[in-house]
């Protein structure tokens, strides 16, 4: 419990900060990206500025996409919840990815049905926590492998399971990827906000995040969702809570 107190601290109080910068930084890169914009627009196709202005407005842009994962990490608490089927968010997630996993060796094995309870939430934030599992696990495969997405219901909860047969972690990498900028990928390519963030989100949906991995042999990383339903004898926001107080 008291690690648990301190990770909340630790997550609250830079989430604050992080909205003030998020705020403060977005506007100069809104500025940035339009005169930009508007530069490209009086570049003939031919002009070799074309390309330093595209490179202007990718670095913008990925930028901009660092700052709103951090709003997201300090919004917590104020989406509106609903019923979700995780079925067709898998779906939906896959086929968005599609064009990152398309083109390596990495086999995708989906192992849910159709009778999986509806999980209560906010459909755009879990998307966004299946999106950043599943990217991981393809970073994880750099010679390809299988992504496994599997998803059970049992009671009241959903148990999503992204796995991977890539590279894994060693325990010192376990005990830190809820960190929020720690990354082991190169500069450029990993901000170390992902699991920060959809740490967070399941947090915020009174769910729980499990991991397990070893070095070589690839990382299974499993989240808990209360579901929508209610159980019979209580409501639903006692039954969310019973599930949140578990451990
Ligand atoms: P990023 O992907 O930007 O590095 P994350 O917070 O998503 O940030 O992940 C933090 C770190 O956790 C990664 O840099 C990597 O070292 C480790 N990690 C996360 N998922 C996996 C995985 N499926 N396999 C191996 N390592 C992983």
């Amino acid at each position: 419990l008291e690690e648990q107190i301190r990770e909340a601290d630790k997550l609250s109080s830079i989430g604050l900060l992080a909205a003030g910068v998020a705020h403060e930084v977005n506007t100069p890169l809104a500025g940035i990206s339009s005169y930009t914009q508007m530069l490209l627009a009086e570049c003939g196709e031919q002009d070799p500025r074309r390309t330093i202005l595209e490179k202007i407005r990718r670095q913008t842009l990925r930028a901009s996409d660092i700052v709103n994962n951090l709003l997201n990490f300090s919004r917590t608490g104020n989406s509106t919840f609903a019923p979700v089927s995780m079925r067709a968010l898998l779906d939906d997630t896959l086929q968005l990815l599609e064009t990152h996993l398309r083109g390596t060796s990495i086999e995708v094995v989906r192992r849910y049905g159709d009778n999986l309870a509806p999980v209560w939430g906010h459909a755009g934030k879990l998307q966004q926590v299946v999106m950043n599992l599943i990217l991981n696990a393809r970073d994880a495969m750099p010679h390809g492998g299988v992504l496994t997405i599997a998803a059970t219901s049992e009671g009241n909860a959903v148990t999503i399971e992204i796995s991977d047969t890539g590279v894994g972690m060693p325990d010192d990498v376990i005990h830190r990827i809820y960190d929020p900028f720690f990354t082991t990928k190169e500069v450029g390519r990993g901000t170390g906000l992902g699991l920060a963030v959809s740490y967070g989100i399941v947090q915020e949906h009174g769910g729980h995040v499990f991991v397990e991995s070893a070095p070589g042999k690839g990382s299974t990383f499993r989240v808990k969702l209360p579901g929508a339903v209610p159980s019979p004898s209580s409501a639903r926001g006692q039954a969310a809570e019973a599930v949140a107080g578990q451990n």
